[in-house]
């Protein structure tokens, strides 16, 4: 485990282990398919489009007092598919477009290697979301985990968060080959905004179900 990532699991020391409740729940978005048109090694700004629904599903989201972040796996930055440039770019549009629409993100996380690579980054694995749980103070067990692909969810069931499966991008082909050794996500929904409907009613019924915790 490499020498950043060694906090992760402290206690804080009175017992109380009060970091079980206090700090944010994030939702770790995938990007690809399930915020934007899932488009083969997209490379250019202007390529990018959000589906249907993301702006006003964020939102809502957002008013809940998750934490928005985005987790992505960019193999064809290593494949030199997509420049280290282009990839900039994209997150430049990417926060112009959630901006016109009042969403800030809380971040944008990115793996930039390749699938054969050894990374603790790429999504099954579970880097990206304690790098974005340390420098934003987040819960990740209290968390949600939103994509359209086996490794999105693989990755929520590593860092034991709630995990959700898009049917768009890649989704419902997911949903049909699901791999036999990975279990299957907590749900799976239509699309972005059914996922912030199912999350919305999580965080409802959780706090009537440990009012001490609010
Ligand atoms: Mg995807
Ligand atoms: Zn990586």
């Amino acid at each position: 485990m490499p020498a950043d990532f060694r906090h992760e699991q402290e206690e804080p020391g009175d017992g109380l282990r009060p970091h079980l409740w206090q700090g944010r729940r994030l939702v770790l978005l995938d990007r690809d398919g399930t915020l934007n048109v899932e488009r083969h090694y997209l490379a250019e700004a202007s390529q990018l489009e959000l589906l249907p629904g993301v702006i006003p599903a964020l939102r809502r989201l957002r008013e809940h007092g998750l934490g928005l972040v985005v987790v992505t796996n960019q193999s064809g930055v290593a494949r030199g598919l997509i420049q280290p440039a282009q990839l900039t770019a994209i997150h430049e549009r990417l926060h112009e477009l959630l901006g016109e629409g009042g969403i800030e993100l809380d971040g944008i996380y990115v793996c930039p290697h390749g699938a054969q690579s050894v990374c603790h980054c790429r999504k099954p694995r579970a880097g990206m979301a304690l790098q974005a749980a340390r420098e934003l103070g987040g819960i990740l067990s209290e968390s949600f985990v939103v994509g359209d692909k086996p490794a999105d969810i693989g990755l929520g069931q590593a860092i034991e968060a709630t995990t959700l499966l898009v049917r768009t991008g890649h989704g419902a082909e997911s949903e049909r080959n699901w791999p036999r050794e990975l279990p299957r996500p907590h749900v799976i929904v239509n699309d972005l905004p059914a996922a912030a409907d199912f999350i919305v009613r999580q965080l409802a019924d959780r706090d009537r179900a440990r009012p001490w915790a609010v």
